[in-house]
């Protein structure tokens, strides 16, 4: 069910409680800055989130108001996290689900990154 990321953040989502270790996950990967762990609803062969540790609700609170250097972080958690597998040639996808329109259901500001497959079209008609 998307929801309204206009929202405050809210402390009980569930990436919250994953980051506080209250739901287990996977780590995949993790820095100062960013967790990254497997969906737990893989929608490709490879199919992980990456999350960061601030509280944000969606990308557009973290691109609005997060620190250059978590921007930074974050950004480059993705990018280590694509390389971890070996993702760089035979290439990947991001996505950031974003609001109603975007279908964002968790609360917490995720990318998720798609890979070790062909991944078709961007958008399903
Ligand atoms: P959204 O639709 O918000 O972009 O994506 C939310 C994603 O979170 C979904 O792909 C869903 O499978 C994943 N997800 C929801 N709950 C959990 C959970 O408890 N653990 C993990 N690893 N992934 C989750």
């Amino acid at each position: 069910m998307p929801i309204d990321v206009t929202q405050p953040y809210d402390d009980d989502n569930i990436f919250a409680k994953i980051l506080r270790g209250d739901i287990p996950s996977v780590k995949i990967y993790e820095n100062e800055w960013a967790y990254a762990f497997p969906d737990i609803n893989p929608q490709a062969k490879l199919h992980v989130l990456v999350i960061p540790k601030g509280r944000y609700v969606s990308w557009d609170d973290f691109s609005a108001k997060a620190a250059d250097e978590e921007i930074a972080g974050f950004i480059r958690a993705v990018g280590i996290v694509a390389r971890m597998h070996d993702l760089a040639g035979p290439g990947y996808r991001l996505l950031a689900n974003v609001g109603p329109d975007g279908g964002q259901e968790v609360p917490h500001l995720h990318v998720h990154l798609f890979g070790q497959q062909p991944l078709g079209p961007m958008i399903s008609r």
